[in-house]
């Protein structure tokens, strides 16, 4: 039973909340982002060898307890070239102004993430999906926006309603890392802050007035950036709404800031089962002593955790990196959900494999590896169309009383299952 049950959680006094939410909407400066609160230290106290070099090398001053804080990490981001610059050669992408233009996502990376970065060789898979590249400029056939139309599935203000029975809610605009093939490239980092709580109010009314909304999935921008305050008053009023089985965290922050799952948050969480978390995974190095951590931290606490991955040219397309992927993320208990075909973005063509790429790690997976480790591989339709699962041809068709399937070694086989 949970600790505090569906029907007798009180929500946390939201007179509380509103102090930190005009510091909100009144401020523009980064380091108010979380509101007043102090650095504090953390309970997070793993870090790898290779992050404590790092730390001594660029920073110098910090110390160990500094960087365990992810408050430490968001407000010490890798945000310019000029910073980058210290860590790697950005002089092919140092004309890109057009950072500073509204559509194109904004450079940040945690220290935590740029440790991982450092001293790799050039065009290193991990460095490919997080810094920015000239080749964004170019918008190709097919691409747009809001790939997904999801702008015309709103009911209301931050709320995509696609499905019969689930929802996702934009919870934030902000995100601790932004993923240069970002489908909600469009919404996020629109503000160095978060909504506010008040922005939230219709989304919740939404979801309290249709009954046959089951599921919602916090998303965003990456709603584990925000405030262990705001986050639980969030989760509670939904928690709140009867109708509503399960919630559902989309996030990176436990690949890129593992040292945001603190004890108090977790703490916080399982009081809100059923709850899930979706988290974005990009390569087998992304599987860190920190990363670990987190995982272990977060499947203590009872949450289960399904990964996505996004499949990425020159990252993680070919079958040895992903089931290396796969087979890490379920020693750190996490199980594979989904390998998604990278939705056309302005300015994404250069991340996009063909669909039979998707197909031939598919087929490289299932019966090579256990049934645990393969996820499915989808892709969003275009328009709005929703997730569409895409498989091998293991099934091969009808000869008269026989279903004709093929295995995993290219066998034929008949299954007997006669016509009625
Ligand atoms: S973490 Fe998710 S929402 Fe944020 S930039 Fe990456 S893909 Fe987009």
């Amino acid at each position: 039973m949970n600790e505090i049950s569906q029907i007798d959680y009180e929500p946390p006094l939201v007179e509380d909340l509103s102090s930190i939410e005009v510091i909100l909407e009144t401020t523009t400066s980064e380091d108010l982002l979380f509101g007043k609160t102090e650095i504090s230290p953390s309970d997070f106290k793993v870090t790898s060898p290779e992050a404590v070099k790092f730390r001594e090398t660029f920073f110098p001053q910090t110390t160990e307890k500094q960087w365990s804080s992810w408050r430490w990490q968001v407000q010490n981001s890798y945000t310019n070239f000029k910073k980058l610059s210290e860590l790697f050669d950005v002089s092919n992408i140092d004309d890109f102004d057009f950072l500073s233009k509204s559509r194109k996502l904004p450079l940040r990376i945690t220290p935590y993430y740029a440790s991982l970065l450092y001293g790799k060789p050039k065009g290193y898979a991990l460095n490919r999906a997080v810094v920015p590249n000239k080749l964004e400029l170019i918008t190709s056939p097919g691409e747009e926006s809001d790939p997904l139309h999801e702008d015309s599935m709103c009911p209301v203000e931050n709320l995509i309603h696609r499905y019969p029975d689930r929802v996702l809610m934009l919870s934030t605009g902000f995100c601790s890392v932004y993923c240069r093939y970002c489908t909600r490239s469009h919404m996020v980092s629109k503000e160095k802050k978060h909504f506010g709580i008040k922005a939230w109010e219709t989304s919740i009314e939404y979801i309290r007035n249709n009954p046959n909304v089951r599921d919602v999935i916090l998303s965003g921008g990456d709603p584990l950036t925000l405030p262990d305050r705001h986050l639980e008053f969030l989760l509670s009023s939904l928690r709140a709404i009867p109708h509503l089985d399960i919630i559902r965290i989309g996030t990176k922050v436990p690949v890129v800031m593992p040292q945001r799952i603190t004890t108090k948050l977790v703490k916080m969480l399982k009081k809100f089962h059923p709850l899930y978390m979706s988290i974005h995974f990009t390569h087998p190095d992304e599987i860190t002593p920190e990363v670990t951590e987190a995982c272990n931290r977060i499947a203590d606490a009872g949450i289960v955790m399904g990964s996505q991955t996004v499949l990425l040219k020159d990252v993680n397309d070919n079958v040895d990196t992903m089931k290396e992927l796969m087979h890490k993320l379920l020693k750190v208990r996490v199980r594979p959900y989904y390998i998604y075909q990278c939705d056309p973005i302005p300015g994404s063509s250069h991340f996009r494999t063909p669909v039979s790429k998707g197909l031939e790690i598919i087929k490289g997976l299932r019966g090579f590896t256990s049934g645990y480790a393969i996820p499915h591989y989808v892709i969003d339709a275009p328009g709005g169309g929703g997730k569409i699962p895409i498989l091998p041809e293991y099934y091969q068709g009808r000869e008269g009383d026989n279903v004709i399937l093929k295995n995993f070694e290219g066998k034929t086989f008949k299954y007997y299952d006669p016509i009625k």
